[in-house]
Formats: C-alpha cells, sequence, structure tokens
C-alpha cells in the first residue's frame, strides 16, 4: 500500500489530478504509512514550493461582537468564551500589529475584522490602513478577511492594493447548515467569486473537526479545488468553552497530518497554510506537517495564543526550510524576533 502514495504523487506530478477515491486513500490510511503519505506527498510539495515556509501574520482589527452564529467561533453570537472584544483599531495601532509580524519574519499581514460583512465604512477605515502599511512596507503582501462583500467592495479593496480576500467555506456545503445557520454557503462562494472577479487573489480553506465525516472532507477540499482557491488553510477545530463545540476533540495529529497531505495531493500547487489549531491538534507533529504543507501563521491567532514566534521560527530552520524571501537574514531574525502577544485592544504593548 505504501507503494501506492508514490505512483499517486507520480501520478500527479504528470498532471493527472487526485481523485476522490485517492483523497479518501490518504486519508483513510493507516498510521503505519504516516509517514510514506508524507513523503509522497513531500514531494508535490518541494515540487511546487521548494523548502520555503511562508510566514503569515494576523491582525485582528474588529474582535468579538459579531451577530452570526458559526458555531466553531468564539466570537460569535451566543459565544460565551472570554476573548478579547473591542472595536475597530486605530489606524496606528493596526500598522504597530502589522509592523511586529513584519519584524518578525511574516510576509504576507492578514488584516481581519469579525461580522457578516463590512459597511462603506468600514471598507474606508481598511483601504487607509492598506495604503498606510504599503507605504511604510513596500513589498508586504497584505490580505485582507472581512466577512460576506457586497458590490463593488472587492474592487474597492483591489484599488487599494490588497492582494488577497480570505473568506473560507469552513466545511463542505453538505454540512454548512449545521454549523451556521445566519447565513449560506452559497453566501460564501459568492464572496470569493467576488474576490476572483475583482482580480484578488482567493484565499479560502476550511475547519476539521466539525462532525464532518471523511466523504465531506474529501467534498470541501473538491469544491475549494473547484474554486480555484490560491491560498488554502487548513484549521483545526479549537474547542473553545462557551462555544456550541466545547469539548468537542475529535482529531488526532496523524489525523490532521493526514488532511493536510490530502490537501497536497488535491492542490498540489496551492498554498497549503497550517492555520488554527496547529500547535493543539498536531503538536509535535507540527515539523513533520511542514512536509507538506508549505504556509503557517507566526505567533498569535485572532483570539488565542499560539506559540512563540520565536519557536515557530526554529522550527522552520531545525527542519532545514527556509522563510519565503528572507532566507539570508533567518538565522539573525531567530535568535531576536519581534512578536505580537497579547496587545491588540489592550493597553498592552506588543510582545507585553
Ligand atoms: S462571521 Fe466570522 S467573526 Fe462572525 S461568527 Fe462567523 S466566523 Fe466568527
Amino acid at each position: 500500500m505504501s507503494a501506492h502514495f508514490h505512483q499517486l504523487a507520480d501520478a500527479v506530478l504528470a498532471g493527472t489530478p487526485a481523485t476522490p477515491e485517492d483523497a479518501l486513500a490518504v486519508l483513510r490510511a493507516d498510521d503505519a504509512e504516516l509517514m510514506s503519505v508524507v513523503a509522497a506527498a513531500a514531494r508535490l510539495r518541494r515540487a511546487h514550493f521548494g523548502n520555503a515556509v511562508k510566514v503569515n501574520y494576523l491582525v485582528n482589527l474588529k474582535s468579538g461582537l459579531c451577530q452570526e452564529n458559526c458555531n466553531y467561533c468564539s466570537q460569535a453570537l451566543g459565544s460565551s468564551a472570554p476573548i478579547l472584544k473591542y472595536s475597530w483599531l486605530s489606524e496606528s495601532e493596526a500598522l504597530a500589529q502589522a509592523g511586529a509580524g513584519l519584524g518578525g519574519g511574516a510576509s504576507r499581514v492578514c488584516l481581519v475584522a469579525s461580522g457578516r460583512g463590512p459597511s462603506t465604512r468600514d471598507i474606508d477605515k481598511v483601504v487607509e490602513v492598506v495604503g498606510a502599511l504599503k507605504r511604510e512596507h513596500p513589498g508586504v503582501e497584505v490580505c485582507a478577511c472581512l466577512g460576506l462583500l457586497k458590490e463593488g467592495q472587492a474592487e474597492r479593496l483591489k484599488d487599494a492594493g490588497v492582494d488577497a480576500y480570505n473568506h473560507n467555506i469552513n466545511t463542505a456545503e453538505s454540512h454548512h447548515d449545521n454549523i451556521v445557520q445566519t447565513h449560506t454557503y452559497a453566501d460564501r462562494v459568492d464572496t470569493v467569486e467576488k474576490a476572483k472577479g475583482a482580480g484578488i487573489s482567493p484565499c479560502s480553506g476550511l475547519i476539521a473537526g466539525l462532525g464532518e465525516t471523511d466523504e465531506q472532507l474529501v467534498e470541501a477540499l473538491f469544491a475549494l479545488r473547484d474554486l480555484e482557491s490560491d491560498s488554502i488553510p487548513v484549521n483545526f477545530l479549537m474547542p473553545f468553552d462557551g462555544t456550541p463545540f466545547e469539548n468537542t476533540w475529535e482529531l488526532t495529529p496523524t489525523r490532521c497530518v493526514k488532511i493536510l497531505a490530502m490537501a497536497r495531493f488535491v492542490c498540489p500547487d496551492r498554498e497549503i497554510r497550517i492555520a488554527g489549531g496547529r500547535e493543539m491538534h498536531l503538536r509535535s507533529l507540527q515539523s513533520i506537517a511542514l512536509h507538506v504543507a508549505n504556509s503557517i501563521f507566526l505567533g498569535d491567532y485572532l483570539t488565542s495564543e499560539g506559540q512563540a514566534a520565536e519557536a515557530d521560527l526554529e522550527m522552520i530552520r531545525d527542519g532545514g526550510f527556509v522563510v519565503q524571501g528572507s532566507e539570508e537574514d533567518l538565522a539573525q531574525r531567530a535568535a531576536d524576533p519581534v512578536i505580537r502577544r497579547r496587545g491588540a485592544g489592550t493597553d498592552l504593548l506588543p510582545n507585553a
């Protein structure tokens, strides 16, 4: 069976797309075959991305206070998770937070705001922040993640210099209504299409561990392939107390690696990003997962703390990888990273 995964990699490298049956075989591989799965998927990762790891940095511009009811989300209507809640960061605060991540080695800043979708005034604010960020850090990639977009908003973001727009489909269409009722799967796809239509790189991914079946995980991945998502964040459910998914633990480290490998086989040339839940669910297999995925978030997440940025950079270096776009400075930066700690929306400075 182990040879099967290398044959699958051969076929994908030769241009034959993986099928849903192939994807299921990867997902259901015995743990004894884990390293064969990783070795085969790593060939695809190396073919398209070499040994580079893209490092992304989240800035939560607006936290909590959302009227949507996404069951997995600590910021949702009805969530009693004791997260930080604040309205829009000032431009200077947003720039300070973004600068911390860029100083730590990130090449993409993801500007995120909770809520169903942005108003015209919200877009005005983001346009200002993006303009200032690009002036201060020429060459930085900016991804916006502001919820469902209305007509014309993607074009305004594109004109402001936004490079990518994130809106996750989160799960299979056949499972979507079990986890959120205030908007539809079609609403989510529509926003990804609006971003694409405006010439913005689409970033859309999923969350594993929401009670979906294996077949639904495969369904979601093939939907992302069909959507032509350029970057695919793979989140692993963080079951916050105070949300409907509290105490939901469906994932193991080996399953998480297989999910990432499946994503690589199905979307071999797409950025596969290990997103939320990386530390919690992959645990000691994080560095093995880098042989399959080619992208991570540095430091903290939207409402939870990640491992220290220094540990992330050390893991990249120890695995023989390099931070995309900054190879020559990696060793020095790993010794003295500048990271966001818990500052946004509080009186604390970054790294306090
Ligand atoms: S719309 Fe976004 S912020 Fe609001 S509950 Fe859903 S995932 Fe959370």
